[in-house]
């Protein structure tokens, strides 16, 4: 249990610090600083140290033994940058989307990486995040406009050195 504590606060840690790098590339400061601050109360930290895994999200071996993760709705109720805190109910039975604004887009870009690297280590490559939009089961559910901002800021990932792809990134769609 300790190991998995300092391993959860490690793998929490050095995510953000790559998230953080990566949005003030993209010049979102308040954000790198922000993100995923969350993470450190108890109703997220504590899941993330019992399905500690160290290559992959404790909240996807929560939600496979448990059904649902508290931890998770408690996450993307919290992080604008999560594609399903859009996402409400209206009309009764109608399950509607909208999309988030392009600053949490890039900082999807951001944790999107970061995670990449924390989870692959040196597997890693510049596609990973790319290939890892297309091959995700859920992506088709992220809105059609978000997703394809996504896809196109990770094909600049993939098709040049981090550090200019994010400058890129950082000069489109500025709002
Ligand atoms: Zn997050």
């Amino acid at each position: 249990m300790i190991r998995n504590f300092f391993g959860h606060l490690h793998t929490v840690n050095r995510h953000r610090f790559l998230v953080c790098r990566y949005c003030f590339m993209m010049g979102l400061y308040w954000q790198g600083l922000t993100h995923d601050l969350s993470k450190y109360s108890f109703v997220e930290f504590w899941p993330g140290v019992r399905y500690f895994q160290g290559n992959r999200s404790p909240i996807d071996a929560e939600k496979k033994e448990k059904g649902y993760s508290l931890g998770w709705l408690h996450h993307k109720g919290h992080n604008r940058h999560h594609w399903q805190y859009w996402m409400d109910q209206k009309n009764g039975n109608e399950v509607y989307f909208i999309d988030p604004p392009i600053r949490y887009v890039k900082e999807m870009v951001a944790d999107r990486i970061a995670a990449c690297k924390v989870y692959q280590k040196e597997k890693y490559h510049q596609s990973s995040a790319l290939e890892f939009l297309h091959s995700g089961r859920e992506t088709p559910l992220i809105p059609q406009k978000t997703r394809e901002k996504l896809e196109e800021y990770l094909t600049i990932v993939a098709e040049n050195d981090l550090k200019s792809a994010l400058h890129i990134i950082r000069d489109m769609d500025r709002e």
